[in-house]
């Protein structure tokens, strides 16, 4: 097994007009789990092909362990690659497919390899197709062969580019915990590519947050969910997303309040915030979560804000209720707060729960 150090990763395209992965320094311990998030185009896939030895660096390093494999061939790095797509040989079974990887990257014998194959179907709960062709299995089933296959070359560092974005959500949701459940397994290495930010919360030891082509944060997840660095990780992880709220500092009076007049937002600061964080007298981006955010249903007037209610949606165990504060403001209440459309309301939470941003360099402040 081999821990992963990605040094100064650069990759450019097109004599350098599009910087795909701009410069990223990334340490994956042995045995770890992280997985790489962003939106698409963000870079994702050209650092874990870059890790495969399937593009070549622009710039800087990539080591296993203490070997510099920057410039190693893509066959004699000890990696396994997993895809959406799958990339299952069509004509072949799949026998027959798991058997090639060994093939082309091990010196076993025929047998051997026969073996080893019916170990890992074994393993996969996929003994009874080994005779069949890709094209007769489900997308679960073929997404097991391709993990399998994988497996079975025993390499020493897994990658996988969103995997499961083929699969409805409950296959997901299992095959989620199953590749967990491996990985660990086999004590492998793993870097894991996807856009669903949903995906990385549950999935890695840590997440790596990219955004055009740069490392934004990492992290174990709920680090990253509770002190997120910039606006754009606070709005990016997290599921409804984090609200935000333009204020302005005003120190005129007794307190210092946070303020945004239009909206009639008022929130007195406590010296023990103002203590903790050194704020200016300038505009913030005001960013809370959802589950922070308290409805009152009937305002008495001391709420930070009043706001109209827009839509109430219950989710079974909570009700979503948007608010008109900003374009979408919303709150995750309990099931017994059940407001109605054009109800207006009070709105608090406490001033721990809250993340202030620069709003011109969007770091947290
Ligand atoms: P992601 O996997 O996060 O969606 P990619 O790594 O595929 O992102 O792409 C990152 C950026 O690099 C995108 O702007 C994409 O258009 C560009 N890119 C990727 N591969 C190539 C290529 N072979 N030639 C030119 N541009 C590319
Ligand atoms: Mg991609």
């Amino acid at each position: 097994m081999a821990e992963v150090t990605l040094d100064s990763l650069r990759k450019e395209f097109d004599r350098g007009t599009i910087v795909a992965v701009d410069d990223v320094d990334l340490e994956i311990e042995d045995g770890e789990f992280v997985t790489v998030v962003g939106p698409s185009g963000c870079g994702k896939t050209t650092t874990l092909r870059m890790v495969a030895g399937l593009e070549e660096p622009t710039a800087g390093t990539i080591h296993f362990d203490d070997e510099d494999v920057t410039d190693v061939h893509a066959k004699n790095r000890s990696v396994a690659m997993v895809f959406q797509n799958y990339a299952l040989y069509p004509h072949k079974t799949v026998r027959e497919n798991m058997a090639f990887g060994l093939k082309m990257s091990t010196e076993m014998t025929k047998d051997e390899r026969h073996e080893r194959v019916r170990e890992m179907a074994e393993m996969m709960g996929i003994e009874e197709l080994l005779d069949d062709k890709p094209d007769e299995l489900s997308g679960g089933q073929k997404q097991r062969v391709a993990l399998g296959r994988a497996i079975a070359r025993e390499p020493e560092v897994f990658l996988f580019d969103e995997p499961l974005s083929n699969l409805d959500a409950k296959l997901r949701t299992e095959m989620r915990a199953e590749i967990q459940k491996l990985q660990k397994e086999f004590g492998v290495t793993a870097m894991y590519v996807t856009h669903d930010q949903e995906e990385a919360m549950t999935m890695g030891d840590r997440l790596a947050i990219l955004d055009e082509g740069q490392l934004q944060q990492v992290g174990k997840p709920t680090e990253v969910y509770e002190n997120p660095v910039n606006r754009f990780v606070a709005g990016f992880i997290g599921s409804p997303a984090m609200n935000f709220v333009d204020v302005d500092v005003d120190t005129t009076g007794d307190t210092t309040t946070l303020v945004n007049e239009a909206a009639g937002f008022e929130l007195p600061l406590s010296d023990q915030y103002l203590r903790g964080h050194d704020l200016r007298d300038s505009a913030y981006t005001l960013g809370i979560r959802p589950e922070n955010v308290s409805v009152i249903e009937e305002p008495k007037g001391n709420e930070i804000v009043t706001t109209t209610v827009e839509v109430v949606e219950p989710i079974g165990s909570d009700n979503y209720v948007h608010l008109a504060l900003t374009d979408d403001f919303l709150a995750r209440s309990r099931p017994d707060i059940k407001p109605e459309p054009d109800d207006v309301v009070g709105i608090d939470f406490d001033e721990r729960d809250l993340h202030l941003f620069d709003p011109e360099t969007g770091e947290d402040v």
